[in-house]
């Protein structure tokens, strides 16, 4: 064990299977219509999955355009790349990180006139044709060129001659529901946009967009979630596999009669002999505090309900239905037998959020391919 690196002991193991992201991405990229290119989303460290391991992977198995959230994920993920790869910065540039992208070979998502305006100062002063993306909302009211400013940019487009635009992008609302009426709304309003702008690439979808049809696609879509096994087409089956398992142990075991009750608030009191497990995950580690009475885990195949509250480190399981559970043995929290969709669904929130509020305090396990003999 390193010595400080106080999850190499930790009694709780989050397993990352990077060749199903790999095969997802495959997979992904086997979808688009002709020319349309495929990106990997890396911002928030892959959701929480590891962005260090997970952007080689992808460049490994052919991607070529990355977009994180913030300047700092880019400088981290620049030495891990191959040097042309592109990697965009998605909440766009602040007055003094001119340099900082420039030195980096980082491309800001260029989100209001004045983030334009300092890019193309830069320019000049570099005398380069600085590489940007141009962002145009059309319907998150987030981030983005208002429809407004969008099409004054448009008029006065031999401006932006001094940049090189690698892409026009928007992002979608709904894109997973297919029968929303701001998928076809905003896919107008953007291909209104693009007219005013011939020759220029295009990026529009999400995950979940790439399964909205090949109309969605354009010229480089922007898949994360379908990467990390976030079902993108809700309500129907998933197609991509499942990445992040996590497992952990079991501290203690205990039976307990009524009228005893378990954890704080004593939200759960047992009605009958319970044997109850304690395991080392609590909300600390990003298990969700909604997920109090309600979650579960799996020891095999038997489901054993989470009872109590979830606390800081710890959670209490009912494991009266499996009674060869002992001390030191491993549940399943997520995995083969409950998919981070159905962890989500539980605990009341997303895929996303369950994935990238997974703690430090697991130890970090990496499924890859075997590498090649040199
Ligand atoms: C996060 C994000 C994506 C990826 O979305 P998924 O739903 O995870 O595929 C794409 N584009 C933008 C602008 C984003 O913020």
């Amino acid at each position: 064990m390193a010595a400080g690196d106080a999850s190499a002991a930790a009694p709780s193991v989050l397993t990352v299977d990077l060749r199903a992201i790999a095969a997802n991405y495959r997979l992904l990229r086997a979808r688009l219509g002709g020319g349309a290119e495929c990106a990997g989303v890396l911002k928030a460290n892959a959701y929480g999955l590891g962005a260090a391991r997970v952007g080689p992977v992808l460049a490994q198995a052919g991607c070529r355009h990355f977009f994180v959230a913030h300047l700092g994920e880019g400088l981290e993920l620049r030495p891990l790349l191959p040097p042309q790869a592109a990697i965009y910065v998605l909440n766009g540039l602040a007055s003094g990180e001119e340099d900082a992208f420039i030195d980096a070979r980082l491309v800001p998502v260029l989100n209001d006139p004045g983030q334009i305006g300092l890019w193309l100062a830069a320019a000049r002063l570099s005398s380069t044709a600085l590489p940007a993306v141009i962002h145009i909302d059309t319907g998150m009211s987030r981030l983005g060129l208002s429809p407004a400013e969008a099409r004054h940019l448009a008029g006065e487009r031999a401006r932006l001659n001094a940049l090189d635009l690698r892409f026009l992008m928007s992002h979608l609302a709904c894109a997973d529901e297919p029968g929303h009426d701001l998928n076809l709304a905003q896919h107008r309003e953007f291909a209104g946009h693009l007219a005013a702008w011939p020759g220029a690439k295009a990026s529009f979808a999400n995950s979940s967009a790439i399964f909205l049809g090949s109309t969605y696609h354009f010229d480089l879509v922007r898949p994360g979630c379908a990467l990390y096994g976030i079902n993108p087409t809700p309500g129907g089956p998933n197609p991509v596999a499942g990445v992040a398992r996590l497992e952990a142990k079991v501290l203690q075991i205990r039976d307990v009669d009524p009228p005893r009750s378990v954890g704080y608030g004593a939200t759960h009191r047992v009605t009958g002999r319970t044997r109850i497990a304690t395991i080392a995950v609590g909300y600390a580690d990003g298990w969700l505090r909604t997920l109090s009475n309600r979650g579960c885990a799996f020891y095999g195949a038997v489901r054993l309900p989470v009872i109590g509250r979830v606390s800081m480190d710890l959670i209490t399981l009912d494991v009266t239905s499996a009674p060869a559970i002992g001390p030191g043995d491993i549940v399943e929290l997520m995995g083969p037998h409950l998919a981070v969709d159905a962890v989500a669904d539980i605990a009341g929130t997303n895929g996303y959020e369950v994935l990238t509020r997974l703690g430090r305090r697991f130890r970090r396990v990496y499924l890859d391919e075997p590498q090649a003999p040199a």
